[in-house]
């Protein structure tokens, strides 16, 4: 290997971010790392429950990226990538074409409307920072009637932010003296609630939306919206007055003709070292949302991810250092309302058996501690996740 790589990361949230500042910590300042990024800032989709429901604004959890990599040896280039030419080792982007050493794709999932008809159109977004004002205000609005959370059918690895707008929900229609007025509900294609968490966060979970009210609908697939009606994949039909979805996820578009990608455009890897199964010349990475491997598609586990790319390719670059093993694991503190979080960490996904479970006020202020230190340490976060709560 030369002594000066190019490493090219393309997306620039949490797996991105933490790829290249871990390189950057690893590899002598003779090494190239340049961060591309279709948008010139990232906001933080954690966050979105505190938008929808405090007084937290959009630029309040949002990176302005040149700013952010000002300074830093990390070059920032805002240019969407088109496609990947992996046979030359090259990048292609709206604006040029870019040579590579390594490359390593960050590029988190789509959201593929298209795949759930109506989802567009009659459902409130929970994950699209276009459109989250709109929810917002839509459920501030909301006086009383029937109002459904959850995910689509048809692959949608992340169910967690629609159960928090619901439990942010019902604190605040509580707290206005209208929850008799509204009927809420959970839906889900999955037979548990979280099901990476394990049986003691299902346990947990159950009682939690027992004690809310909140109904759970397991296991069932919403195959079409209409302005009235939820249209399951069973034949049921559900008159609704607000629906909180997450969409069915696919891989970008542009990682279409790679090669790369499984048959729904994500990117399979080998789980010890983020190397794509799929890579002809052995140098292509994938991290985050955008692998195609089992598992929930969370913040937590991008970061983890990412930490595994950055010691494999500079051990391959340096031939130093050593590489973690990747033991996915699940945590997640969700939103109750009013200044109260539910802490959830499990090693159920590698057959560890910690499991821990807080609630109250602290692990919802610590949530919130995490974000500031993300944007203060300008995405520079070490291991901090790991330490978050514990
Ligand atoms: C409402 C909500 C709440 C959540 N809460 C939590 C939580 O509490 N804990 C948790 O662990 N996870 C949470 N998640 C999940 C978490 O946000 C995602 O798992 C995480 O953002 C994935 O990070 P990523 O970097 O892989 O992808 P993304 O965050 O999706 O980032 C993808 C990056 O790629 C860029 N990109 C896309 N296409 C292109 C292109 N063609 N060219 C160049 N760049 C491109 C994007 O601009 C972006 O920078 C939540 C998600 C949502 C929606």
């Amino acid at each position: 290997m030369s002594n000066n790589s190019t490493i090219i990361i393309v997306g620039a949230s949490f797996a991105g971010l933490k790829t290249a500042w871990d390189l950057r910590h690893k590899l002598s300042s003779d090494h190239r790392i340049l961060v591309f990024s279709n948008k010139p800032t990232t906001t933080i989709r954690a966050s979105f429950p505190r938008v929808v429901f405090e007084d937290v604004k959009l630029e309040d959890i949002t990176i302005d990226l040149a700013k952010n990599f000002e300074g830093t040896g990390i070059e920032f280039i805002c240019d969407p990538l088109v496609s990947v030419d992996q046979e030359n080792d090259v990048i292609v982007t709206a604006a040029g074409r870019y040579e590579y050493d390594f490359l390593v794709l960050a590029t988190g999932a789509r959201h593929a409307y298209d795949e759930l008809p109506g989802s567009r159109e009659f459902a409130l977004s929970v994950c699209d920072p276009a459109r989250i004002m709109e929810t917002k205000e839509a459920l501030l609005n909301f006086t009383g009637g029937d109002v459904y959370g959850g995910v689509g059918a048809g692959y949608t690895p992340c169910d967690g932010p629609p159960m928090e707008m619901l439990m942010d929900l019902d604190h605040r229609l509580r707290m206005l003296g209208l929850r008799d007025k509204a009927n809420l509900h959970y839906f889900t294609d999955k037979g548990r609630l979280l099901p990476p968490g394990g049986p003691q966060v299902w346990e947990r979970l159950e009682c939690l939306f027992r004690e809310r009210e909140i109904h759970v609908h397991l296991n069932v697939d919403l195959v079409r919206l209409d302005s009235t009606l939820l249209h399951f994949k069973d034949g049921a039909t559900k008159p609704y007055d607000l629906c909180l979805l997450i969409p069915p996820y696919r891989g970008i578009h542009a990682l279409e003709g790679s090669g790369l990608t499984d048959a729904r455009g994500f990117v399979p890897v080998s789980p010890q070292t983020m190397r794509a199964d799929k890579s002809t010349r052995y140098n292509v990475y994938a991290v985050g949302d955008a692998i195609a491997n089992p598992g929930p598609k969370q913040g937590h586990l991008a970061l983890i991810q990412a930490g595994v790319a950055a010691a494999h390719l500079a051990w391959r670059i340096t031939g130093e250092g050593t590489v973690p093993a990747y033991l996915p694991e699940f945590k997640c503190v969700m939103d109750l309302g009013g200044g109260h979080g539910l802490y959830m960490y499990s090693q159920w996904l590698s057959d560890g058996s910690v499991v821990e479970i807080q609630s109250g006020p602290e692990p919802y202020a610590s949530k919130i501690r995490f974000e500031e230190m993300l944007c203060e340490l300008r995405g520079d976060i070490g291991d901090l996740h790991l330490k978050m709560i514990k």
